[in-house]
């Protein structure tokens, strides 16, 4: 099972300019064949489906764990693209590739590609076979860095930066992990037989902060008492900087994150959330629960737990 923290793995900037044509190019990592939603959904089956998971303990431990990051993963992109949106008008649809963000969503995220065509449970690779499994692990994240880099150059909204920066530094650290556990299985280094794309991480800025806190060396421990055997494969010198690769035995501290403000154009979450806000206040007082709301966000809200509109 999953223990669910209500924190983001990272910082993303508040709404500022909407951007529905960049929120349309992010949904790519999203649902697309190596978005988000595919390397949680890889690991997810392949550690359900795990044969003979004591003898094979610390490879099962590696790609349940991981599993759980990219639960984490999937949220940030999602609040990227509800960033993005949020502000943008419905006749901004017109110019949309993924107009179902508008029409049948509240502006947001879908669990769709940037065609608006829906995730396929068929990009989900598990024969098995570990080491065919890690091969295919090794290659989704490495596809996945690539469209996350052509991502980079093509939004240049600050929270589609925010976003790919961070996924870019935490996806080569998935890369080296499976190539890791391969080289211990079979002897062979994958990312010397593979030309993977050279992505000059350390050069982009967005990027540059998370390597400076040492993210690029740590794989995060998503489990109070197990997944202990992490530190089996993730172990000795990162491939492209030699600094020592470190086991995290938490999951990482996170931040609160920015509550988005509703929109009422398309009823999200109704066309008056003051009085869905005035329910909830007066079910949390009859409850025994403080008057104002409890969760933590990033950014001050109302008596009621409302944020202003962000003016776009
Ligand atoms: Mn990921
Ligand atoms: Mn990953």
């Amino acid at each position: 099972m999953i223990l669910r923290i209500d924190r983001h793995l990272t910082e993303l900037p508040p709404p500022s300019s909407p951007d529905p044509k960049g929120a349309s190019a992010v949904q790519e990592l999203m649902g697309g064949k190596f978005g988000e939603m595919s390397t949680f959904l890889n690991y997810t089956f392949q550690s359900f489906n795990f044969r003979n998971r004591q003898g094979a303990r610390p490879f099962y431990d590696l790609v349940a764990n991981i599993a759980a990051e990219e639960f984490g993963h999937i949220e940030l992109v999602a609040a990227t693209i509800n960033t993005m949106l949020t502000g943008s008008s419905v006749d901004d649809l017109r110019d949309s590739h993924t107009p179902q963000q508008f029409i049948a969503g509240g502006k947001a995220a879908l669990a769709q590609n940037s065609h608006g065509i829906p995730w396929n449970g068929d990009y989900v690779n598990n024969t098995g076979d570990l080491v065919e499994d890690l091969m295919a692990n090794f290659l989704l994240e490495t596809g996945a860095r690539n469209n996350k880099l052509k991502v980079y150059e093509s939004c240049e909204h600050p929270a589609a930066r925010a976003l790919t920066g961070y996924l870019l530094v935490r996806g080569g650290v998935h890369q080296v992990a499976y190539a890791r556990a391969l080289e211990n299985l079979t002897g062979a280094d994958v990312s010397k037989l593979f030309p993977t794309p050279r992505i000059p991480t350390d050069k982009i800025p967005e990027a540059q902060v998370h390597m400076k806190a040492g993210k690029h060396l740590k794989l995060y421990r998503f489990s109070p008492s197990d997944y202990l055997e992490l530190a089996a494969v993730w172990n000795g010198a990162h491939p492209e900087t030699g600094e020592p690769l470190v086991v995290e035995d938490q999951a990482p501290e996170g931040v609160p994150p920015f509550a988005l403000p509703a929109e009422t154009d398309v009823f999200a979450p109704d066309y008056a959330p003051e009085e869905i806000a005035q329910i909830a206040k007066r079910l949390r007082t009859q409850a025994g629960l403080p008057e104002m709301p409890t969760g933590v966000v990033a950014n001050p809200t109302n008596g009621n737990g409302l944020v202003d509109k962000v003016a776009p």
